[in-house]
């Protein structure tokens, strides 16, 4: 099955009792180790649509299967559970635990998912080495710049090696110096087999996906496969 199939999915804000369509009738399918890029204008109904990949924001209608299993219809601990098994998300707002170090922001997650505790501390030695973040281990977040939290927030969502990667922005705020920190791991990850499907305004980040998605308010207007003699490594 598909790591992530969305058929017909709408959904529309109600604000101040006027219905704003966000998204409509996005059918996605997302293959076992596919990296896309969700791209488009702002407002297009970008965020929307990763947030209700991942059960941040409730449908309007229609269905999103994950991993061969229906998920739109799980209530909202049906969700939680979904996501701390399956799902690692990034987005701009990260929050990270304040009162707890960067290495334990980035093991918890593993450990909750049931991972071992000395694999869970290599796959964090790991990631914070990955991301030249391994000598700020024993800090905490707020000791961090807002480049350096958003990259412990990637390693805390690559920590349990979810079955579904979900970003919105990735490196949105980042410097370019972050930005390829950042963009190494995901192509690192993504070559390790990991599914990705991000949003982003970067034609670079884009250029490393395996696919494209075009939003235009709310509807895909493209969905294009990168031949891979045209990606960049
Ligand atoms: P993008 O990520 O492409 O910028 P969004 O998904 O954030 O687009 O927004 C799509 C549309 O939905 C926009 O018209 C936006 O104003 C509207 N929208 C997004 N979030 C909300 C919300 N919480 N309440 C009402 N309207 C919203
Ligand atoms: P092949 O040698 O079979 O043509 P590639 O060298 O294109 O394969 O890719 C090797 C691995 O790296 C694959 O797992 C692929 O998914 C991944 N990969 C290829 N291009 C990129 C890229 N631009 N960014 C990230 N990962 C990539």
């Amino acid at each position: 099955a598909p790591v992530v199939r969305a058929v017909n999915l709408v959904k529309i804000y109600q604000t101040g009792g006027l219905p704003v369509p966000a998204v409509r009738g996005v059918d996605l399918t997302v293959e076992a180790g596919e990296f896309v890029a969700i791209m488009g204008p702002s407002g297009s109904g970008k965020s929307t649509l990763v947030h209700m990949l991942g059960g941040l924001d409730t449908r309007t209608s229609g269905e999103i299967w994950l991993d061969g299993k229906r998920a739109d219809t799980l209530s909202e601990s049906g969700w939680a559970v979904l996501r701390r098994e399956k799902i690692g998300f990034v987005f701009q707002f990260f929050n990270l635990v304040a009162n707890m170090t960067v290495a334990d922001n980035v093991e918890l997650p593993a450990l909750l998912g049931g991972v071992p505790p000395r694999q869970a501390r290599e796959r964090r030695e790991y990631l914070l080495g990955e991301l030249g973040l391994a000598d700020r281990a024993e800090a905490s977040p707020a000791q961090l710049s807002g480049g350096e939290q958003q990259r412990v927030a990637l390693a805390r969502a690559l920590a349990n090696q979810p079955r579904l990667l979900l970003a919105d922005e990735p490196t949105g705020n980042l410097d370019s110096r972050n930005t390829r920190d950042v963009l190494r791991l995901l192509g690192k990850v993504h070559g390790q087999g990991q599914t990705i499907v991000l949003v982003t305004h970067d034609a670079r980040v884009a250029s490393m996906a395996d696919r494209v998605v075009s939003l235009l308010d709310g509807q895909i207007v493209d969905d294009g496969a990168i031949p891979k003699s045209r990606r960049r490594p």
